[in-house]
């Protein structure tokens, strides 16, 4: 097999493999990684069909990852990082109805999407780590929910530490127990005196005192880590077939995919997917009101406006980080065309793209009927959609164009009990269908969190003292 290699898109770092990408994040350039080269399955899509989701894991991310890892430990690290969801399709596909299908990305140990990848980046760390040697402290800043899908990604694994920064009294009860309840002695959750951006910008003065960043081998868990992108690649053809399969189908059946978009990072997941032969049409992208990309789409104009608070937090994004991967293709893989754009954006921002891309359908759903699709999934189908899935479903049942959807359910209801009893009425019956037996056990555990100010010293303080030795 031959070793694939890591460029950036815009084109000034060395061609990296796949460790090295990885633990890399974002490219030294300032650009995002990508693979010199897409792989196709397009001719064994029928084989790949049969297999359970940690096996076609390995498939699809056997070509990616090359010669740096051998086969055997690739697929033990998948096998890992998938026996901790609660279900043994580890991904099941659900009917909703009226040619609807939901994804079910939910069933790992944070209850949603972001834990396929971070499962595993977390034992991908933890293995290059054990290869290369020496350690990896990550520090993130976090208004919620990409924190605690990091954290249950390397509790507990060698070599690595972990600090999440949090606003403190700013986050979910809910939120704060997935975090601050995790007892492995490698999690540090440090909530601050003040807001996200307050957590944000000490964030980045940390990261720019660059001995103390040296000192500490201080890494962060980005949403840009291809690690993360190429294993969500997985199941855009794992949904497929599933749905397929239950209807007696040829796998090479396509299928539109809906996808509730923040970062773009999932959605590019399927549109890497659909380059390395998945068997899918459109990729619909729903966003809620903080619609930069939707309005990208429509109109080829990618203009940053102001972040407004929504249901769906997650989504809650004006820059999508992972955007430039996508640009890159659109200008035909010219490096030097990308950097100039982005810089472009970067001060003007404004950038502007001729032509539409027939790949993509955009659509977005406001607040009111987010909760009017969670309220009729419920009352007619008896499915209870969280509300960030819920864009998805708004915006599929729009664009179908009488084809079937599969939509991507990216949390599990239980996360988010306020926006269902918003939708629902709060009654003994909603209250105990958005519960999960995860959530619940938390309630009586303790808090193990450090309150601290947002300043510099005081952060590198606490870091230097928890890492003592190290
Ligand atoms: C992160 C997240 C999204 C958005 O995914 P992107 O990759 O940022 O586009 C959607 N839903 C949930 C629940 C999420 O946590």
């Amino acid at each position: 097999m031959s070793s694939c290699k890591y460029i950036s898109t815009r084109g000034g770092v060395a061609a990296v493999d796949f460790p090295a990408s990885v633990m890399m994040g974002l490219a030294e350039d300032g650009g995002l990684l990508l693979p010199e080269s897409i792989p196709s399955f397009a001719g064994e899509l029928e084989a790949l069909s049969g297999l359970t989701y940690p096996e076609l894991a390995f498939r699809i991310l056997t070509p990616f990852v090359g010669e740096a890892l051998p086969a055997a430990d690739l697929r033990d690290l998948l096998a890992r990082s998938y026996a901790t969801f609660d279900t043994a399709e580890t991904v099941p596909v659900v009917p909703l109805g009226g040619g609807l299908h939901l994804a079910e990305l939910f069933h790992g140990p944070t209850l949603a999407f972001k834990d396929i990848a971070l499962q595993f980046l977390g034992n991908l760390f933890e293995y290059i780590l054990q290869q290369k040697g020496g350690h990896l402290n990550i520090l993130g800043a976090t208004s919620g929910d990409t924190g605690s899908a990091a954290i249950h990604g390397v509790r507990g694994k060698k070599g690595i530490n972990i600090f999440i920064l949090y606003p403190d009294g700013r986050v979910s009860p809910l939120q704060e127990r997935q975090m601050a309840t995790v007892p492995d002695a490698n999690v540090h959750c440090l909530a601050i005196r003040g807001t996200f951006d307050d957590g944000q910008s000490v964030l980045k003065e940390v990261f720019n005192d660059l001995p103390f960043k040296r000192q500490f081998s201080l890494g962060a868990v980005n949403s840009v880590n291809w690690a993360r992108i190429v294993a969500q690649v997985v199941y855009y053809f794992w949904a497929p077939f599933q749905v397929s399969k239950k209807a007696g189908r040829p796998a090479d059946t396509y299928y539109d995919v809906a996808v509730p978009t923040g970062n773009f990072g999932d959605i590019f997941a399927g549109y890497i997917a659909k380059k390395a032969g998945a068997p899918i049409d459109r990729l619909i992208l729903a966003t809620n009101e903080n619609d930069i990309l939707t309005r990208f789409f429509n109109t080829g104009e990618y203009r940053r406006g102001s972040v407004n608070p929504t249901i769906s937090p997650s989504m809650d994004i004006q820059v999508a980080s992972n955007f430039e991967r996508y640009l890159y293709f659109r200008v035909g893989q010219d490096p030097a065309r990308t950097k100039a754009l982005m810089q472009e954006f970067a001060s003007t921002k404004c950038l502007v793209l001729d032509g539409h891309d027939p790949v993509f359908a955009a659509g977005k759903a406001n607040t009111a009927e987010t909760l009017a699709t969670i309220k009729r999934y419920w009352q007619d189908a008896h499915y209870l959609l969280d509300p960030h899935s819920a864009v998805g479903v708004t915006v599929a049942s729009r664009l179908h164009q009488g084809r079937e959807v599969i939509c991507l359910g990216t949390a599990h209801p239980a996360k988010f009990p306020q926006a269902i009893c918003t939708a629902l009425g709060d009654s003994a019956e909603v209250r105990q269908a958005a519960k999960h037996p995860a959530l619940e056990k938390l309630l009586g555990l303790e808090l193990r969190k450090t309150i601290v100010d947002p300043k510099r010293e005081l952060i590198e303080d606490l870091i230097r003292q928890r890492l003592g030795g190290k």
